[in-house]
């Protein structure tokens, strides 16, 4: 931990005013943590890290006050959005203060497909705009009611819109991020359209976001399905064909093998015991088409819902992506989770999985668009077609050890299956970031220092808080 000069609290109560200053009690604990513990691993290397302060400016002059503060006392600094990360993003290394963005929350507008808003700003409220003016979200986390548009775009990668979008960092997803320098004088800088890649998924290491454009899609009807089947390479099939029929416009496919069902308390009376199941957004004008041919395939829907406009739930998105491991963790706390991307052979490697691990992994997978990863760095992909769909997932673990975990993550490199570890803090275990030397040089330029979230990308020379006790 950084010993705080005592004169910053001080002066940031004079900055922002007293109420917007946390200095203890259990909300500066709830501000130091995200969702780490997800992860046995996490849990043992993050439990104990605090922040010393935690502020909330509310205006882009409150932030850079609060940044010329603690750059001239060499202060680690933590970006923080609703703190629903998984790796332990925006949980302080070395204390220091986080700066939460909930008062930096306005959406400025929604004009000609372009959502512009400050970072703090929460998905939920977009998408409720958005539709309000006939668009919507290309692509949410399922976090998406609670978290901000810069913690996705600095912690997150893709999930509901997905299957027709690619990930953020797919296509023109991103029009702009505008960045704030961590300096003696802080600095905007704007990065535009392909060259804001830079500065996504960066666990806030290369500045403070404080504005994004983000492009949407026009609006449509949902209906929210789940098809049922004893039969799990029957369900595979259909939900395969579904995913990349480019015919039924869709925000999502899932398919989860039992017991996985069983742990979705709340959907229970829908649900069928020992069966296996795929959760479906699509547009309502095609449901009674692709209820039809799930019929025919013999799928039984069991569960028929239209999404309301603006967003109420329920919401069957509440269970996938990443929900699904918190659902799984409520009724069995030692089970954990991997981030994978499976190959064309996918039926090929899940028989690999259980033959090599009998009992220990249960398939969640998602569809997505365009061999987009879990990580932004460059990976590409296509926009506003899902004719090139991969399968993701989010497989659950029963933990038995960090060795077999280990193990677990190297048979499934051996066999092809592409993981995004969400057992580390590092920005560059985490998964594949082929321009982190880019991302590298944009931390170099807006956090000369090395103040913003220190530790976090490890492959940047400069951390003035080690040595580090972490490992
Ligand atoms: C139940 C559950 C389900 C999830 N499902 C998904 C999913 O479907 N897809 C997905 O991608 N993720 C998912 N996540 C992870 C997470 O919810 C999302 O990535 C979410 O968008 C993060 O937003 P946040 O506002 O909570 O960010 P935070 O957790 O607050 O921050 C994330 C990172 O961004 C940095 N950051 C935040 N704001 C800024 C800023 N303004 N400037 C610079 N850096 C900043 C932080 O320092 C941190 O490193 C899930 C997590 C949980 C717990």
């Amino acid at each position: 931990m950084t010993a705080l000069p005592e004169s910053l609290l001080a002066e940031l109560r004079v900055l922002l005013g007293a109420q917007h200053v946390i200095d203890g009690g259990e909300a500066l604990e709830g501000l130091s943590k995200d969702f780490f513990w997800y992860s046995p691993v996490l849990q043992r290397q993050l439990n104990d890290k605090r922040a010393d302060l935690a502020v909330r400016p509310g205006s882009i002059d409150e932030l850079r006050a609060v940044i010329k503060a603690c750059f001239r006392l060499g202060v680690p600094i933590v970006p923080r959005g609703a703190g629903t990360g998984n790796y332990g993003q925006c949980v302080p290394l070395y204390g220091g203060v986080v700066v939460d963005f909930a008062r930096l929350d306005r959406i400025h507008s929604v004009d000609g497909g372009v959502v512009r808003a400050e970072a703090g700003a929460r998905l939920g409220a977009i998408e409720t705009v958005a539709r309000a003016a006939g668009w919507e979200l290309r692509c949410i986390p399922s976090t998406w009611v609670k978290s901000t548009i810069g913690g996705f775009f600095c912690g997150g990668s893709g999930g509901i819109g997905s299957i027709t979008w690619g990930g953020i960092n797919a296509g023109d997803n991103v029009k702009s991020v505008t960045l704030m320098t961590c300096e003696e004088e802080p600095r905007l800088i704007r990065l535009e359209e392909r060259d804001s890649i830079r500065a996504l998924h960066t666990y806030g290491t290369t500045g403070f976001m404080v504005e994004v454009e983000m492009r949407l899609a026009p609006k449509a009807d949902y209906e929210q399905l789940i098809l049922s089947s004893s039969d799990w390479d029957r369900l595979l099939d259909w939900s395969d064909g579904a995913a990349r029929n480019d015919g039924w416009h869709k925000r999502l496919v899932t398919q989860f093998e039992w017991p996985i069902p069983s742990y979705f308390k709340p959907l229970a009376k829908h649900l069928k015991t020992g069966e296996h199941v795929s959760f479906l957004l699509v547009a309502r004008d095609q449901a009674d088409a692709v209820v039809a041919s799930a019929a025919a395939a013999g799928l039984a829907c069991v569960y028929r819902q239209p999404l309301s406009d603006p967003p109420r739930p329920p919401f069957i998105t509440d269970y996938t992506w990443n929900h699904t491991t918190l659902w799984a963790l409520k009724t069995d706390p030692s089970i954990t989770y991997l981030q994978s991307g499976f190959g064309t052979n996918f039926r090929e490697q899940f028989a690999e999985l259980h033959r090599r691990f009998p009992g220990e992994i249960l398939f969640h997978l998602e569809w997505m668009a365009g061999g987009i990863k879990f990580v932004a760095g460059g990976a590409g992909g296509s926009s506003g077609g899902g004719s090139h769909v991969v399968v993701g997932g989010i497989p659950l673990v029963f933990f038995k050890s960090e060795e077999r975990l280990q193990e677990i993550i190297r048979v499934c490199g051996e066999i092809g299956v592409g993981i995004a570890n969400p057992h580390t803090f590092f920005l560059e275990e985490g998964g594949r970031h082929p321009n982190i030397a880019e991302k590298r040089a944009l931390k170099a330029e807006v956090d000369p220092a090395g103040l913003l979230n220190p530790g976090k990308m490890k492959s940047f020379p400069h951390n003035p808080f080690e040595p580090a006790t972490l490992r």
